[in-house]
This record gives structure tokens, sequence and C-alpha cells, in this order.
């Protein structure tokens, strides 16, 4: 689970490329030749004219900058983009134009448009002015965002991922702690889904709903998410589903349930939601007989007065009865937990804690995990501040990395 943190801290809400150019420009590691050799057999194998490289988080940015070098240095006729959440989420105001010494386009988003825009411009089909959400370095050396207006790919219609020439099996099954949910996360691999785009609530102040990501909400139906299902499964030979929507709609879920009963259609599968009250037992059952293993969901604060201030619209009673509807129903159920959320006080902090050790006593949930509480610029917290009694640490002069941002509570912790 640690490795996605590898060398994070070069890029995670880095204000300047410098740390990261000057660990490119170090020597290579033992693991760096080793990303070399595969990233050179893999250039001779397919013979790519353009190399897309996904950057979920900042551990995951210094490895592909590392392939994006080798690519530049021995076959400098490819083209390389680079996209992925933590583009999306931290690159959004770049302008050094270093980082295009390592590629030649950076998108934002989702990813579907500006890649057939992109497609295009180098198939000499469209002019640079008609890219969709990229960044280019000009010919001046100075970083250009480039956004023509053309509606996105619905989510009905991007298709189904597929894993083809990916040498499934060599996964490397990690346990690093006990906590079950962390194992499931990283011990074996889960074919990714998603049942929907972006959040039916979009709502939590901690939360990055003003990104797209989150606030372009979009579903489809259940019919073809079990098209996609299947087809995943012919293409993998593998029947474990990891949703990774980020609250998974409790409707979709329903509708899938029974669609995959319908199709008997048997996959095991775990997501994450809001743990709202449209989750009875009986729906918590259906989800159970149709392969619904483990579930996760924000308890965060397990504080009414908090839970309200971050619009969570829960209340700590509800996720009791919830989960326990989950976990009577033999699914594992995780809560995620937070403290040192703005005007949390000392006591609101240990109540929370007597409150999660109860939830375990009493058979509610199977595991959890504190995180700190990190304020981020797109957030309702990060973008309006004096509501949430906090003012918030200026930032340095950015030009790469933007996304934590330091604050003083007067009154928490
Ligand atoms: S924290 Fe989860 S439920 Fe809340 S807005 Fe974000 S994605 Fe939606």
């Amino acid at each position: 689970f640690e490795f996605v943190r590898y060398a994070e801290s070069l890029a995670g809400s880095q204000p300047t490329f410098t740390p990261l150019a000057d660990a490119l420009a170090a020597s290579p590691t033992l693991m760096d030749l080793h990303l070399q050799e595969l990233t050179k057999s893999s250039i001779e194998k397919h013979q790519p004219g353009l190399v897309l490289l996904s950057v979920p988080f900042p551990g995951a940015m210094y490895a592909a900058l590392r392939i994006a070098q080798t690519i530049k240095q021995d076959y400098p006729a490819i083209k390389i983009g680079l996209g992925g959440g933590y583009v999306n989420t931290e690159l959004r105001e770049l302008t050094d134009p270093r980082i295009f010494d390592f590629v030649d386009f950076i998108t934002l988003d989702s990813g579907e448009r500006p890649l057939l825009a992109l497609l295009e411009h180098l198939n000499g089909k469209r002019s640079a002015e008609r890219l969709v959400r990229t960044f280019i370095r000009t010919a001046s050396n100075e970083v250009r965002y480039i956004n023509w207006q053309e509606p996105d790919i619905p989510f009905e219609e991007v298709g189904t991922a597929t894993w083809d020439g990916l040498p499934l099996n060599s996964y490397l099954s990690l346990l690093d702690m006990l906590n079950p949910m962390h194992r499931l996360w990283s011990d074996g691999r889960w074919n990714k889904l998603t049942v929907a785009h972006g959040c039916y609530w979009k709502k939590c102040s901690f939360c990055d709903v003003s990104l797209d990501y989150i606030s372009r909400y979009e579903t489809a139906s259940a019919s073809l998410l079990v098209d996609r299902i299947e087809a995943i499964v012919a293409e993998t030979g593998q029947s474990g589903f990891h949703f990774v929507d980020e609250a998974a709609p409790p409707k979709i879920l329903k509708a899938l349930a029974e669609e995959l009963i319908r199709r008997k259609v048997v996959i095991s599968w775990w997501g994450n939601i809001r743990f709202e009250k449209t989750f009875t037992p009986e729906l918590c059952e259906l989800l159970a007989q149709s392969g619904c293993i483990a579930m996760s969901g924000g308890l965060e604060v397990a504080s009414d007065r908090l839970l309200d201030l971050m619009k969570k619209g829960v209340s700590v009673e509800q996720v009791a009865q919830v989960t326990k509807g989950f976990s009577d129903a033999g699914i594992l159920v995780h809560a995620y937990l937070m403290y040192g959320f703005p005007t949390q006080t000392v006591q609101e902090t240990v109540d929370s804690l007597e409150y999660v050790r109860q939830l375990f006593e009493n058979g509610c949930i199977q595991s959890g995990f504190f995180h700190r509480f990190t304020c981020t610029v797109h957030s309702p917290v990060g973008l309006d501040p004096a509501a949430y009694g906090i003012e918030l640490v200026p930032l340095p002069p950015i030009s790469f990395a933007k996304n934590d941002i330091a604050f003083i509570d007067p009154t928490g912790v």
C-alpha cells in the first residue's frame, strides 16, 4: 500500500518543479535502471508513436517521469502525454515549462475527449488551437493551456476498460499491515470499474467537490454495467471487482445487484459508499447476494456537530444502523475516520475514539483508519475558510503543484 507513496514528497503540493528536476538529474537508482529496461523492452515490442502516462498519485510521478526520460533519450520521435488524478488535482495552475523536457502534452480531467482531440492533432487533422484541456510548451518556452470547448464523452459511451497485453499474473501481492481493508487493497489483484462518474452527493466540505471527478455526476444503466463486467471477466479471467467510485450511488448498486443476480453473473466485489439510510438491511442482504464482500465509507469525525459542519448528510446514529446492516449481511465494513477538522476540540476527538471503539465492540465495523484532516485548495473549506472558523496560511508563489494548504484554527486541536 505504501508503494503508492514512493517519493511522493517530490511531487505532492510542491510549489516548483525543482525537487523533481534535481531527482531526475541524479544518477539512476537500481530501481530506475530496472524501470529503464522495462520501458525499452515495451517500446521495442509495441513501437508506439504516442505514449500516455497516467499518474494517479504524487507517489507515481517520479517513476512516470523516469519512464518519459528514457523514451525522450532513446526514442525522441515518440510523443508523450501525461494525465491522471494527481495531474487533475494538483497541476491545474502549471506555469513551470521544465516538465515539458519530459512530456509533450498534459491533459486535465476525464481523458477521452482531450485524447481524441490530441490524436486528431497528431494526425494533422486538428490545429493546436483546438486541443481540449491540454497544456503545451510554446516556442517561446512558456506553458500554455488550451481548452477548445467540446462536450465530454458521456459515461454511458466511454466503453469498457481493457488490460489487454498486461501481465496480470505478475502483479505483486503485498501485505504491509494487518488492517483487513488495507489488505484487500494491496494483497491480490482486482479489476477496477466505476459504476458512475463523479459523486451523486458532492457536498462534503473537505472534499474536492469543485473538480470534475467529483462534480460531474453521470450514470449508466445496470445492464450496460453488467455488460462491461462480463467483458472484463472474459478478457482477464478474473472475477473480482473493486468499484472505485468515491461514493457509489445506492440506487445504481441496487439495480446492478438485481441485474447480476438475474443474469447469474457470479463475481466478488467491494466499493466505497456514504453510510446513508437508503442502505437498509434488505438492500445490504441483496448486495451480499450479488457478491459484495466489503464496503468502506466515511464516518469521518463521529460527531453530529462536526458531521453537520462538514455537510456529510449522515448522523452518527444512522452510521451505526447502516454499518450494522452491512455487517449482519456478512459484508466487511471499513470506516474512514479523521481528526483535526476545523473547530474540533480535544473532547470531541476523544469522544469520537470512544464511539469508534463501541462500533467495533457491537460488530458494526471490522476495520477503520484515522487520517489527519488536510485542507485542500479545491474543497469548500479551502475555498471559504472563514465559514469554518479558520485562516489559511498564505502559499508561496506556485508554478507547479498546488493542493494541500496549511491553516490556523484558533478554536480546534
Ligand atoms: S467525500 Fe465522498 S460523499 Fe462526500 S462529496 Fe466527496 S465523494 Fe461525495
